[in-house]
C-alpha cells in the first residue's frame, strides 16, 4: 500500500475509534482468516454475577457462603468479586482469613476460622484429590446454561456447587455476524470450563472453541490456530492476553482493558464495542483494494 492510502485508512479508522498503531497492521489485518477472541471481558462484560449456590453433605448454606466469600475476598479475580458482592448483599459475614493462596486458572484456598476452605474449578478439586462426582450432574446442567460452575470444599470435604454468569456484551452477536459475513472464522479462547464455553459459543455461532486454557497457554492456543499457515488476529483485554496479542499476526486490544494488553496490541479499539473489529477489517480491506 502507498503511504498515502495507509494514512487515509488510519485516519478513517481513528474517526471510528480504532487506533492502528502501525501501517503494517492495517495491511495485515485483511489477510486474517481467523479472528480469535478472549471470552471474559472481550466477548462478555467481564462482570460475572453469582447465580447459583447449592450446598450438600449436611453443610449449613449461610456458613458455607460466609466461608467461601471470606476466602474470595482476598482474590482479585472477577469471579471472586461476584461471590463477595453477592454474599455481602445476602448479609453474610466476612471472617478473618489466614494462609490465603491463589492458583491462577484453578482457584483459591485459605484458612477461615481454623477451617480449610478451597474454591475453584473442577480441575482444581481434582488436583486436590477431591471427587466432584456428587455434583457433576448439577455442574453440567449449569454449564450448559452458559454459567461457570465452581466447587467449594470445607475441611477437605466437598460442600457446595456455585455458579457465576458473565453477561454477553450487547455488541457481540452483531460483531460475530459481521465477521462471518466478511468470510472469517471466529474462535474463542478461554480459561473457563469447556461445557460453559461451548454453550456460549454455540449461542453466538462461534466456529471454534479453545477452552480450559491455562493463564500462560493463550500463546499456544493462537499458535494452534496459526497451524496451517493461517493468519490469525487475536482480540483480548487482560494481562494474560498480552503474549497472545504479540503472537497473533495482528493483536487487537479492547481500550477499556488493561494497559499491558493495550501496549502489546497492534490495534486498539477505543470502546468495548466489538463492532470495532469488523469495522477495522473493513477499513483494512478497503485500503488494500484501493491500491491494487
Ligand atoms: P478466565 O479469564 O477465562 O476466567 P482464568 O484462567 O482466570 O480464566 O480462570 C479459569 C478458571 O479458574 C475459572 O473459570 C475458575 O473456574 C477458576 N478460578 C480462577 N480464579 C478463581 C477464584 N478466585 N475463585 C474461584 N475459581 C477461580
Ligand atoms: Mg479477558
Amino acid at each position: 500500500a502507498t503511504p498515502t492510502s495507509i494514512m487515509v485508512g488510519t485516519g478513517k479508522a481513528a474517526e471510528m475509534g480504532i487506533l492502528f498503531r502501525n501501517g503494517a497492521a492495517l495491511q495485515t489485518l485483511q489477510e486474517a482468516k481467523v479472528i480469535a477472541l478472549d471470552k471474559t471481558g472481550t466477548l462478555t462484560k467481564g462482570k460475572p454475577e453469582l447465580t447459583d449456590f447449592s450446598v450438600q453433605g449436611g453443610f449449613e448454606p449461610k456458613e458455607v457462603l460466609s466461608l467461601v466469600a471470606s476466602a474470595e475476598a482476598h482474590s482479585e479475580h472477577p469471579i471472586a468479586e461476584a461471590i463477595v458482592a453477592s454474599a455481602k448483599a445476602q448479609g453474610a459475614r466476612l471472617l478473618e482469613v489466614q494462609d490465603f493462596s491463589a492458583t491462577p486458572g484453578f482457584g483459591v484456598e485459605a484458612r477461615v476460622n481454623g477451617q480449610l476452605v478451597q474454591v475453584g474449578a473442577d480441575r482444581y478439586m481434582t488436583q486436590l484429590g477431591l471427587n466432584v462426582a456428587l455434583f457433576a450432574e448439577e455442574a453440567g446442567r449449569l454449564a450448559d446454561e452458559g454459567k461457570t460452575p465452581l466447587y467449594a470444599a470445607v475441611g477437605g470435604r466437598l460442600a457446595a456447587v456455585i455458579a457465576v454468569a458473565d453477561p454477553i456484551k450487547d455488541s457481540t452477536p452483531e460483531a460475530v455476524h459481521a465477521l462471518h459475513k466478511l468470510g472469517l472464522r471466529v474462535a474463542m479462547i478461554t480459561g473457563d470450563n469447556r461445557r460453559t464455553a461451548v454453550a456460549i459459543a454455540s449461542a453466538l455461532g462461534i466456529d471454534e472453541v479453545l477452552a480450559e486454557v491455562l493463564p500462560g497457554g493463550k500463546v499456544d492456543a493462537v499458535k494452534d490456530l496459526q497451524g496451517e499457515g493461517r493468519k490469525v488476529a487475536f482480540v483480548g483485554d487482560g494481562i494474560n492476553d498480552a503474549p497472545a496479542l504479540a503472537q497473533a499476526d495482528v493483536g487487537l486490544a479492547i481500550g477499556t482493558g488493561t494497559d499491558i494488553a493495550i501496549e502489546a496490541a497492534d490495534v486498539v479499539l477505543m470502546s468495548g464495542d466489538l463492532r470495532g473489529i469488523p469495522n477495522a477489517l473493513g477499513i483494512s480491506q478497503a485500503t488494500i483494494r484501493n491500491i491494487k
